[in-house]
């Protein structure tokens, strides 16, 4: 369903407004036209970065660095330029409209991705990763996106269409000679569909470590009040963003910090706490608390460690013991009471300790040790993962060939809306909105 893509040339800047330098990129047939406003061949040099003044009318806009790099052998595939011009607002506008002034037109977002999509240069999961790579907020979401990027994705779901696709001619020739090549499709299917699935499987199982590298891990922190909640939240986080009091029930609302841990983008909740009152305002902070509580990955059950176990310390460890959850016993800088849970993680908010032991431990939670390949973090990409294992799945339940078979196209289809190959244009379109201009 690839068509023929760019009949227009575009133009875009594509560094953001008010650097020392803008890179003004331009794409398409006609791209080679640039010399026409400078005041050195490109063309005739490509891929050399070259001086070159920036001309219009007559009048010298500026004096710039350009380069031609000739299709395919580009980003896009096609015929492109780049212009590094000052960066200054008016500069920049006065050379936008200079590549107007030749018939060019502005690129919509993300439209120099999408024509490296339809001209081969890369499929979609790399398509999407490119917008993933410019977004991402920490270290470990940039290596899986980098690594996206680079095909790792693309490699596995090609290993898992290759496999559907032998079991599917295997069928085929099945059905065909049903004399010969029956018995040999009923023998291999069974080896063949688990194969495929237990791939779709380790991916759909990554994509959960893939989801929390884009997104951020959700970490609620669980706790009555005083033990040191907003203490913790701000050591973590390094800044006074929860309120500290000695008062109990000051914080009455969920506290969301954003930050960084061994690489790992998280998101830190602080909560009013579970306990039953008569306060309206503080009877909405629990409700919310319990709705955090219902989608976050990691709940750390933080207790007063000098202090002995109350019935509220207990009623908060049995609801974080349903849940992927660590204990924190802070405070330890005050002693340790006797009675304390033993698999719990000692801290002092106030003094720093053990803090990096409860930062590795999070971290370990985001990102299992063996995540390193074929790393989904995009939903579109996991829901299309999902619906070709559920597909292979009904395929080794069907009893005819037939049966098996169409499940199994139904699969390879899925696997194809994830590369790309076998997706609808609203689907493109959409995917290509959420980029930037100049991307
Ligand atoms: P929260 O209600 O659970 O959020 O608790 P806060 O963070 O407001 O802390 C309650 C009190 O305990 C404050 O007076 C804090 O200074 C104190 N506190 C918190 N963490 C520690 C700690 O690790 N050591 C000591 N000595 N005091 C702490």
């Amino acid at each position: 369903m690839l068509k023929a893509y760019g009949q227009d040339t575009i133009y875009a800047p594509a560094t953001a407004v008010g650097g020392a330098i803008a890179v003004i990129r331009v794409s398409g047939p006609r791209a080679g036209e640039v010399k026409d406003i400078l005041s050195a061949d490109v063309t005739r040099r490509p891929r050399m970065l070259l001086h070159a003044t920036v001309r219009s009318g007559g009048e010298v806009l500026d004096d710039a660095m350009a380069v031609y790099f000739p299709g395919p052998a580009s980003y896009t595939g096609e015929d492109m330029a780049e212009l590094h011009c000052h960066g200054g607002f008016v500069t920049v506008q006065r050379v936008l409209g200079a590549l107007n002034g030749l018939g060019f037109r502005p690129a919509e977002g993300g439209e120099f991705t999408k024509r490296a999509f339809f001209n081969g240069k890369m499929d979609l999961s790399q398509a999407e990763a490119v917008m993933d790579v410019v977004t991402a907020t920490a270290e470990q979401s940039l290596r899986a996106a980098v690594s996206q990027l680079g095909g790792s994705v693309s490699r596995d779901i090609a290993g898992a269409e290759q496999v559907l696709l032998d079991a599917l001619s295997g069928i085929d020739a099945a059905i065909d000679y049903p004399e010969e090549a029956e018995e040999d499709a009923y023998r291999d299917l069974p080896g063949q569909l688990d194969r495929a699935l237990a791939e779709t499987d380790r991916l759909l199982k990554n994509g959960r470590a893939g989801r929390i590298l884009r997104d951020g891990l959700r970490v609620v922190i669980l706790g009555r009040p005083n033990v040191g909640k907003s203490s913790l939240l701000n050591a973590l986080s390094g800044e006074d963003r929860a309120i500290v009091t000695p008062l109990a029930g000051t914080t009455r609302d969920t506290l969301d910090s954003r930050i960084a841990i061994d690489g790992v983008p998280v998101r830190l909740v602080d909560t009013a706490g579970l306990r039953e009152t008569g306060d309206a305002v503080e009877r909405i902070g629990v409700e919310r608390a319990r709705k955090e509580l219902d989608t976050a990955d990691l709940v750390l059950c933080v207790l007063d460690g000098a202090c002995p176990l109350t019935g509220e310390d207990r009623a908060v460890l049995a609801e974080a013991g349903t849940r992927p959850h660590l204990v924190i016993l802070n405070k330890c800088d005050l002693g340790r009471a006797a009675g304390m849970p033993e698999d719990a993680v000692s801290v002092s908010a106030v003094t720093g300790e053990g803090l990096a032991t409860l930062r590795e431990a999070i971290a370990r939670v985001a990102v299992p040790q063996n995540a390193d390949a074929g790393l989904i973090t995009n939903e579109r990409q996991l829901d299309a993962l999902k619906r070709a294992g559920d597909a292979i799945r009904s395929a080794r339940e069907a009893g005819e060939l037939e049966c098996k078979a169409t499940d199994i196209r139904t699969a390879l289809h899925c696997l194809g809306e994830i590369t790309g190959t076998d997706v609808d244009d609203m689907v493109i379109d959409r995917i290509f909105s959420r980029f930037c201009v100049g991307k």
